[in-house]
């Protein structure tokens, strides 16, 4: 037969499996791990405390019991909002415990009432629980998305839970004699209450994962210097819209620019300048290409950019105009600034021909601007004929 000691040592049980969990996200760097496996170790003690009832004085399982479980789920709470950046309200949540634990006391040494204590104490549960459940946002990101949504949830659910359960004592006429009686309200509120933290951590575990996944995924794909897509993505990039252009006919331009004399800025300004003038390129790309152009750092110092839609005029003018405005002098400090160029080729797919390919002859007509004088466009010409299209990715590189 279920008992609500059992109940409770079942969710102690449940809190360590948690906190093994949580342990093994403790060198994530994740925010918010710390406090939820603080709120897991403070709730395994409380519900040990509560589950003596009659074998440690009253004060360790009703005051310090109640006090520790409050602490939880303020822990909790705060654990979600330093994950998702959220300020941490430390002087209200600690006010809240003391107040609960006062009220506890008062209404165990003033007048003792379990249901006055109870409710007490599903309120405070109830409102630390909505915090969690209203102040999780639903990001648009589906792998996010998904763990938020659980979360919130779950915490929503709680809190009705709570809400439920004081209402209950506070109205109801079946009001267990004791706390641990194994009334049918009571079992079914120790039933649910055996999932609550669990759920809960659950939850917090779910988002840290998917925070995991998504930061990696982004590092991946991204260039940390720069911020631009990295060659990987750019490679990804490139061969959806090739299939787009070759499925609809339309036309694709690539253009593969590269600074000039980059060396020579490294090697009398330093790195740091160095890095600051492809950060500027960057953002002046940016600022220069359409919406629906794709710009990537596929080298060093050696960019290039999808053109979707664009026809060879089109391509051309993108890339003049890019050059126009990559040749700039960079208030790289106060008194400092260091002048840049790039130069620029430009090539447009041709029928059959594989993304490769189309980055080979713009890589060339970039070399031939580098020859002519740099700070140039040139047009790469097309391929004598037409090429099968290739389908793997190694070949790039
Ligand atoms: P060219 O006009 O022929 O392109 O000459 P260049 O000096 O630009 O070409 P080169 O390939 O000789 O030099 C490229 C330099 O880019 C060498 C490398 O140290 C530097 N570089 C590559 N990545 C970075 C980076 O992330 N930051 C900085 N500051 N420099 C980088
Ligand atoms: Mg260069
Ligand atoms: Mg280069």
């Amino acid at each position: 037969m279920i008992s609500a000691l059992s109940l409770l040592l079942i969710t102690t049980g449940l809190a360590v499996v948690m906190l093994f969990v949580l342990t093994s996200l403790a060198g994530s760097k994740i925010a918010g791990v710390r406090e939820w496996g603080q709120a897991n170790a403070i709730a395994i003690l409380g519900l040990v405390l509560a589950a003596s009832r009659g074998i440690v004085p009253d004060l360790l399982s009703i005051e310090a019991g109640n006090g520790l479980l409050a602490v939880a789920i303020c822990l909790m709470l705060a654990g979600f909002r330093r994950h998702l950046g959220q300020p941490v309200p430390v002087r209200l949540l600690a006010g809240g415990c003391i107040l609960t634990v006062a009220m506890v006391a008062v209404f165990h040494y003033g007048v003792d009432s379990l249901p006055l204590r109870t409710m007490t104490v599903s309120l405070f549960h109830a409102i630390v629980c909505c915090a969690i459940g209203f102040g999780i946002p639903l990001p648009a990101q589906a792998r996010l998305r998904y763990a938020c949504l659980f979360t919130k949830g779950a915490a929503l659910l709680l809190a009705l839970g709570h809400l439920v359960r004081g209402l209950a004592f506070a109205f109801q006429a079946d009001v267990p004699a004791g706390f641990l009686e194994p009334t049918t309200q009571n079992l079914v509120f120790f039933a649910l209450g055996t999932l609550a933290l669990p759920g809960l951590t659950l939850g917090a575990v779910m988002m840290a994962n998917a925070r995991m996944v998504s930061d990696a995924t982004y590092a991946a794909e991204h260039d940390h210097l720069t911020g631009a897509p990295s060659r990987r993505a750019f490679f990804a990039a490139a061969e959806r819209e090739h299939a787009r252009a070759v499925r609809f006919g339309s036309e694709l331009g690539m253009l593969v620019l590269d600074v000039d004399y980059f060396k020579r800025i490294n090697d009398t300004r330093g790195h740091a300048v160095g890095d600051q003038v492809l950060r500027d390129l960057v953002r002046h790309t940016r600022d220069t290409i359409r919406t629906v152009d794709y710009c990537a750092r596929i080298g060093g110092e050696e960019f290039a950019v999808l053109l979707p839609d664009a026809g060879a005029d089109t391509a051309l003018a993108v890339a003049e105009r890019l050059r126009a405005a990559l040749d700039r002098s960079l208030p790289a400090a106060p008194g400092l600034a260091v002048a840049y160029t790039v130069s620029i080729g430009v090539a447009m797919l041709a029928e059959g021909e594989s993304v490769g390919s189309l980055l080979a002859r713009a890589d060339e007509a970039l070399y031939m601007a580098k020859a002519g004088g740099r700070n140039r466009v040139v047009m790469a010409g097309m391929p004598p004929r037409p090429q099968r299209a290739g389908t793997g990715r190694g070949a790039y590189g």
